[in-house]
Parts: structure tokens; C-alpha cells; sequence
């Protein structure tokens, strides 16, 4: 029973507060997103999660399992004006917007303030929203909060330590002078050296085209939120979340690992998390089940990048080298090419009953939390790498771009449980990339660094383990994500007003 008695599935006159959340639908906003609302959910509040059509799939397993499980969870579907910004049909999913119309995509999902108001306005949506939760990316959920007269909490999915150098580098103007966009820079006040390039770190939606005046209003009306929700844990980085409450003078509540909300979620369920898995989750169980316990290494990076057809190659041969058993998510490299598409199957062939590869969505987190796995490759986009923590791995660290560089340098420089793999310069969908990123030898030697024995591999391996006893900890009773639930739900119940309290 995840509603633990509390709450009901209707969202009767006994909720304590009512949250809406408005993700932003890419998976790595908006799984974590859902998680969050579910966990409060499952705390007693009643949540009502914004979605548009083409997304609605996406989440429908997850909500259905609450729901299931008698947890007061509402899905508010809404579709987006795409007409009104030149946008194809079925543009409200972003995988099918291209990249130069992301700017009318944002313009969109701004025009979903009025009927969202409208609909939380209706009787049938009460009780009233006490407190509305945005994805940072939605500057106008300022207004909306606004005229509900509710408070507005930004979400992230970002660690501290990520949120405060971004922050640091911004308001102590670190790149100013600077022309050499890959020229590192030493983030300042922090008491660790940390060095970062305005390519691997520029700052939520600078430099990006279309994007110059949204990117202000996003800093803005972060600025001017009543508090922060983000996908982390005190006990990881106590001194970063700290920082960052002083430095935006605000409350900063953690509340992950929030992928351990499926603990007991079943396999099924966990492998339609985010979307439908291309792989059964019982034949993958079956796979990984005949393995030797951490001995296979899983290789995936993230919902939005995307291989170039030489990376491809590069990095088969390195997995195939490194002699370790692996799952590799090749999500859809085999159309770019014939090929590619042949070496896949070749390479698929020579590895058999040692290989998995995946074409399409992979069931991550079911993978991840299985004994067998021992390591994890990845973008260090954020949900893989407290997904990673949260399993207690060690990590090869390949970024490809946004938060992915201070990710890494996280993982690896911060908590000691991964191995960089020496990538600096951002790629983005590396479509357009003629030369190899990281080398099958880079590759090889990268996997058997976290794979094989030795002192240091060991020290990661420790290290990984105790996190994930902590990060346990954190969401179990007593545990500070546990408090910090509780807590959302105290603050922002009816009729608390909006009394919060900054930490300066
Ligand atoms: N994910 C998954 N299967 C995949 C790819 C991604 O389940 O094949 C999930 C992953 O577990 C994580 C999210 O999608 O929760 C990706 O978020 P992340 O921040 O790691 O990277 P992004 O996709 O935003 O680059």
C-alpha cells in the first residue's frame, strides 16, 4: 500500500495540500517530475500533473500502478495552440520538433497558462491548488501562480553542486573577458577547485538561438520563486545544498533519489517508465539473471543524444575489447546507414549470449538495479547518474552537453565514483561530427577501469555502495528526503499561506 492509509484517490475534503505539477515534457524533466508528485502523493497530498496529448502515454503506466495503489493523483491534459506558433501536428511531443523550432515549442507551452488557470479555477479540479511546482523551463508559471494567488516552487532535476557553479559563474561573472568559449575558468566561491569552460557550462538556455530574452526571464523568475524542489539528497553533497539555499536565499528541498520511488514498483511498470521499454521486462530479467553478480556493464546516454555513425563503431569495438559482458542501448543508430547497421549486427553476432543491445527505450532502472550490473557508462545526464548512485555503481563519464560536463566532474572529482573518459568540448546530436569523440582503446581501457579489480576500483566501488546505503537512507522514515516531503506538505498545505522561510 503506497498511499501508507493516507489520502484518498479522489481528492477529498481530507487532502492536506494539493500540488500541480507542470513538468517539462522531456523524459529527463519529466520522469523525475512524476516521480516527485507521486511521492508526495504517497505522503498524502493530492497532485495533479500537467500533460499534453502525445505525452500522456508516456506517463500512463506509472500514474495507472498510483492510482492502483490508491494514491490521489490526477493527470491534467491539455493540449498545446500549435497552430498558433507554426507548428506541425503532434509537435507537443519535442522528440518530433525540430531543433530551430524549439523556440515555438516554449511559445506554446506558454500559451498553456490560461486554460490551465481556467481548468484549476473549475469545480471539478477542486479542492484549489495550494502550491504550484514548474519545471524552471516554464518562466510563465510565475503568472499563473500568481493569479491563482498560490506559491510557485521551481523543480529541477539537477544536483546542488551543479545548480550553485552554474550560479557562481553567472553572478560573479567568471567568463567575462574570456573569449576562448573552451578556456577553463575556476568556479568561484567554492572551497573545492572546480574548473569549467563557458562551451561545457553556459548557463540555462544562453547561447542558444531564439532562446536570448527567455533565458533571462527563466533567471528571473527563478530568482522569485518561493523555494526549489530538486531530484538529490542532503547527505551526498550537504555543503552544495547549503551554498545554494544561502546563495539564492531560499529553501531548497531534496528530495531524491526519486527513482526509488519504484522500490516496489513492479517490473512492468518500471520498464514503462518514461516510455514503452524495446525490450520485455522479463527477458531482460532472463538475461541478466544468468550473469555473474557485477559483471556486466550497461551503456546508455540519455533520451536526447544521439551517436554519430563512427562513434558508433568506436565504441562497440571498445565494449567488445574490454571482454566484460555489457547491455548497450543503441536506441535507433542502426538508421543511420547501412553501415552502421551491418556492423551492429556483426558486432551482435561475435558478442552473443555476452552482449544486449537495445534499439529504442530501455527498461534503465530495472537494469541498473539488478546484481549483475557492476558499472554504468554514461552522459551523467542527471536522472542516469543518481540512478546510478541510487544502485550504489561506479561510473565511465562521457558528458555530451548541458549539465552533463558539471555532472561528471561531480561523479568523478566530488563523490570518487567515477572515471572520466576524457571528453571536453559539448556535442550535441553530434550529427555533424566527422571525427571520433572518445577512441575504442579510450573506451576499453575506460570500462575496465570501473570493471576490474585493483585498488582503485575498489575505492570506487566502496564509495558507490555507501552512497547508496545513504541515498536509501534519505528516502526511508527519518531520512532527509523522507523530512523534506513531509515538509513540502506541511508548508504548502491549505490554508498555511505562503510563510516561508529563507536560510539567509
Ligand atoms: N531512460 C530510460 N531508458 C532509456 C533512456 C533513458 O529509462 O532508454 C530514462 C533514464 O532512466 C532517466 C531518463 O530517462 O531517468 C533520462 O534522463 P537523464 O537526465 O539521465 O538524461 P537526458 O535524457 O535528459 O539526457
Amino acid at each position: 500500500d503506497l498511499a501508507g492509509g493516507r489520502g484518498t484517490a479522489n481528492g477529498g475534503s481530507d487532502v492536506k495540500a494539493h500540488f500541480v505539477f507542470i513538468p517539462l515534457m522531456f523524459q529527463g524533466h519529466l520522469i523525475p517530475a512524476v516521480d516527485t508528485a507521486l511521492l508526495l502523493a504517497s505522503h498524502g497530498a493530492l497532485v495533479s500533473i500537467v500533460i499534453t496529448p502525445s505525452n500522456t502515454s508516456r506517463v500512463r503506466p506509472t500514474v495507472d500502478f498510483a492510482l492502483k495503489s490508491g494514491l490521489p493523483v490526477r493527470l491534467v491534459e491539455l493540449p498545446l495552440d500549435l497552430a498558433a506558433e507554426l507548428l506541425p501536428d503532434g509537435a507537443d511531443d519535442v522528440d518530433k520538433v525540430p531543433s530551430d523550432l524549439w523556440p515555438n515549442h516554449f511559445r506554446a507551452l506558454a500559451r498553456l497558462r490560461e486554460p490551465l488557470e481556467r481548468h484549476l479555477r473549475a469545480r471539478a479540479a477542486r479542492p484549489y491548488p495550494t502550491c504550484v511546482v514548474a519545471d524552471f523551463c516554464h518562466p510563465w508559471a510565475r503568472e499563473l501562480a500568481a493569479s491563482l494567488g498560490v506559491p510557485r516552487l521551481c523543480f529541477f532535476s539537477m544536483c546542488a553542486f551543479c545548480l550553485l557553479c552554474q550560479h557562481n559563474v553567472e553572478r560573479f561573472n567568471a567568463y567575462d573577458g574570456v573569449a576562448d568559449d573552451h578556456e577553463l575558468v575556476v568556479v568561484p566561491g567554492l572551497e573545492k577547485r572546480v574548473e569549467v569552460s563557458r562551451a561545457q557550462a553556459p548557463g540555462f538556455f544562453r547561447g542558444l538561438p531564439g532562446f536570448e530574452k527567455f533565458a533571462d526571464d527563466v533567471e528571473q523568475v527563478l530568482a522569485e520563486a518561493d523555494g526549489i524542489v530538486t531530484n538529490s539528497f542532503l547527505e551526498m553533497e550537504p555543503e552544495y545544498v547549503a551554498g545554494y539555499a544561502e546563495a539564492r536565499r531560499m529553501k531548497v528541498w531534496t528530495v531524491g533519489p526519486v527513482s526509488l520511488f519504484h522500490q516496489r514498483s513492479s517490473a512492468t511498470t518500471l520498464a514503462s517508465r518514461g516510455e514503452t521499454a524495446a525490450i520485455a521486462a522479463d527477458e531482460c530479467l532472463r538475461w541478466l539473471d544468468g550473469k555473474e553478480p557485477s559483471s556486466v556493464v550497461y551503456v546508455s546516454f540519455g533520451s536526447v543524444a544521439h551517436a554519430e555513425p563512427k562513434q558508433v563503431v568506436e565504441l562497440g569495438l571498445g565494449l567488445e575489447a574490454s571482454g566484460h559482458p555489457f547491455i548497450w542501448v543503441v536506441k535507433n543508430a542502426d538508421q543511420h546507414g547501412e553501415e552502421v547497421r551491418d556492423f551492429i549486427l556483426e558486432l551482435e553476432a561475435r558478442v552473443a549470449g555476452r552482449g544486449l543491445l537495445i534499439r529504442g527505450w530501455a527498461p534503465q532502472v530495472l537494469i541498473l538495479s539488478h546484481a549483475a550490473v557492476g558499472g554504468f557508462v554514461t552522459h551523467c545526464g542527471w536522472n542516469s547518474t543518481m540512478e546510478a548512485v541510487a544502485a550504489g555503481l561506479p561510473v565511465v563519464a562521457w558528458p555530451h552537453f548541458s549539465d552533463q560536463f558539471l555532472n561528471a566532474k561531480f561523479a568523478v572529482e566530488v563523490l570518487g565514483i567515477g572515471v572520466d573518459v576524457g571528453v571536453i568540448e559539448p556535442v550535441m546530436f553530434q550529427v555533424d561530427q566527422r571525427e571520433v569523440v572518445v577512441a575504442r582503446d579510450v573506451v576499453e581501457k575506460a570500462v575496465r577501469s570501473i570493471m576490474d579489480g585493483g585498488d582503485e576500483a575498489e575505492e570506487r566501488r566502496r564509495k558507490a555502495r555507501e552512497l547508496a546505503a545513504k541515498a536509501r537512507a534519505a528516502v526511508e522514515g527519518g531520512g532527509s528526503s523522507h523530512a523534506n516531503l513531509l515538509d513540502l506538505i506541511e508548508s504548502f498545505k491549505v490554508d498555511a499561506g505562503c510563510h516561508i522561510a529563507t536560510t539567509a
